[in-house]
């Protein structure tokens, strides 16, 4: 049974008609179990919309539509040219309605508005046309043997591939998912997080209009232990990409197992930030800030450990403390001169308040912020003040581990050794930040450092053409750039006798 959308008009004036089915073989359709999820505004707590939840049923609707788009001549006989060009496409009409999708994310992330428009859906449309642009130009090699034999390789998609991303940044994570995938020939169950729904679901309309056949791409909403183990679970799933916390992660490994599936796992992050003595006080001031507290601290490598060497230490937390007390507005997500918006839900601002009382409870000093925030109407919305800790030691929980919110540990080295130890000293290893103007000590420190990306004198840069992903229990595997089309791609080898030679 097919859904109707449902008008809606949210509170910057955008009036669009929101589908609120499950985008299962280019139509929206109910949930078998008539079950719904309400997206709430984490501003005003209020609901936006209640969406449809996929069962268990519905997913094997999903994941046979993927299957049989798989092997349907519409999707496995284009040329990767033909994709590229419906790739370009959808990039096209994501970009004509970019101001809609921007208020989408931040009514129900709570991210601000201009965040929304001038960075996530920048990058959302970057990634598609960075791997439409790939459709043809990846293919396999041709490899002389001997004189009389030869052999080629082809790079074949995996096949249907079930994907389940985060809330922090709903499309990004969608199209950071969805481009590697298609541009290799893969179909798609992508199931949304049951926070932040309604962005990627107008994404399925668009995929229909930009002539993508029925069930290349089809994108669910629904629990995780529900939807998402379903479609961890099934059969006919040829391979898994996860974005979200590691717990969630390690478990889906587990489950992937039973099947052998091909996993691409992004978790979970406790990047350092190291300033060494000789580094720009004002930029690393500047980045420290930007490391932790833009996107309410929802990032995944948000660098939340700051590091600094003792003879700069006072002068560094001073100027960083200014730095959060004047840059970090707290507001509605509306608001021009709003930084930081709501936490994105009930639940992880009581996770994050509940860290905050851990850290006041281990004995660290609460240098500025330290609790809720009263913003919203009548006392409504999940706002919590930027937070740092400083006179914080490494046994401490908040220095161990995830908060993922505005609240930050700050803790002083002596030597570089001790600081390179003290990044490692964690169970992952998503990013890293160095501050330095010493050429040698960038480069020496970067290869010591257990992550998968280090910024020297930057932090939280992130491009479509550079690979992406962690090490330790920070995920295996990588995404975007070239590295990205690796995961959804397999090499057959043929092997080729041009005559009768033994
Ligand atoms: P989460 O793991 O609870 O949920 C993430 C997604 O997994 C959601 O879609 C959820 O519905 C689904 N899910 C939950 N349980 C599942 C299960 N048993 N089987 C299948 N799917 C399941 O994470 P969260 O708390 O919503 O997100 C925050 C976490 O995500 C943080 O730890 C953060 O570091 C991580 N994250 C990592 C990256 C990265 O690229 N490394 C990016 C964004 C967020």
């Amino acid at each position: 049974m097919t859904v109707p959308s449902v008008d809606l008009a949210a509170p910057n004036g955008v009036k669009w008609s929101q589908p609120v089915g499950l985008f299962i073989g280019n139509e929206f359709v109910a949930s078998s179990s008539g079950e719904t999820i309400a997206s709430i505004d984490p501003a005003t707590e209020e609901v936006i919309v209640s969406v449809h939840a996929a069962s268990a049923e519905d997913v094997d609707k999903a994941v046979k539509a993927a299957k049989t788009a798989l092997k349907s001549p519409d999707w496995k006989l284009l040329s990767g040219s033909e994709r590229g060009q419906l790739m370009w496409r959808l990039a096209d009409l994501m970009e004509a309605k970019k101001e809609l999708f921007a208020t989408i994310e931040a009514w129900d992330n709570g991210k601000t508005y201009h965040e929304a428009l001038e960075v996530d859906l920048v990058e959302a449309v970057a990634v598609i046309r960075y791997y439409a642009g790939f459709c043809d130009k990846y293919f396999g090699q041709v490899i002389s043997t001997t004189h009389q034999k030869f052999a080629y390789t082809l790079r074949q998609p995996i096949g249907v591939v079930g994907q389940i991303i985060p809330w922090n940044y709903p499309l990004s994570m969608a199209t950071w998912k969805l481009g590697p995938a298609l541009a290799c020939g893969n179909t798609v169950v992508l199931k949304a997080a049951e926070q932040t729904p309604l962005s990627i679901l107008v994404l399925g309309e668009l995929v229909k209009e930009a002539g993508f056949p029925p069930g290349v791409v089809n994108f669910i909403n629904g629990l995780g232990k529900d939807a998402g183990s379903a479609l961890v679970n099934h059969p006919l799933v040829d391979k898994i990409a996860f974005t979200g916390s590691t717990a969630t992660a390690s478990s889906i490994m587990a489950t992937a197992a039973k099947t052998l599936k091909n996993i691409t796992l992004e978790s979970g992050g406790k990047s350092p930030l190291l300033v060494f003595k000789d580094a720009d006080m004002d930029q690393a001031a500047k980045w420290s800030h930007l490391g932790i507290m833009s996107n309410q601290g929802q990032i995944c490598t948000a660098t939340s450990r700051i590091l600094v060497q003792e003879e700069v230490y006072d002068d560094f937390v001073k100027r960083f403390i200014e730095t959060v007390n004047t840059t970090s507005k707290v507001g509605h997500q509306w608001a021009e001169d709003t930084y930081q918006g709501p936490q994105v839900s009930k639940a992880q601002y009581d996770r994050v308040l509940g860290y905050i009382e851990i850290g006041k409870n281990e004995g660290a000093k609460v240098a500025t912020g330290g609790k809720a925030l009263s913003i919203g109407d009548k006392g409504k919305g999940y706002f919590v003040a930027p937070t740092v800790f400083t006179e914080v030691n490494p046994s401490m929980r908040i220095y161990q581990e995830e908060i993922f919110g505005p609240v930050v540990v700050i803790l002083r080295f002596k030597t570089e050794e001790e600081a390179i130890a003290l990044a490692n000293d964690s169970i992952y290893g998503l990013g890293a930040a160095v501050f330095t103007k010493d050429l040698e000590r960038a480069h020496r420190v970067s290869a010591e450092i257990e992550s998968g990306m280090v910024w020297v004198n930057s932090s939280q840069d992130c491009d479509p053409r550079i690979p992406f992903g962690g090490v330790k229990q920070s995920g295996i595997g990588r995404e975007l750039g070239e590295a990205g089309l690796e995961a959804y791609s397999q090499t057959k080898a043929v092997h080729v006798n041009m005559g009768n030679w033994l």
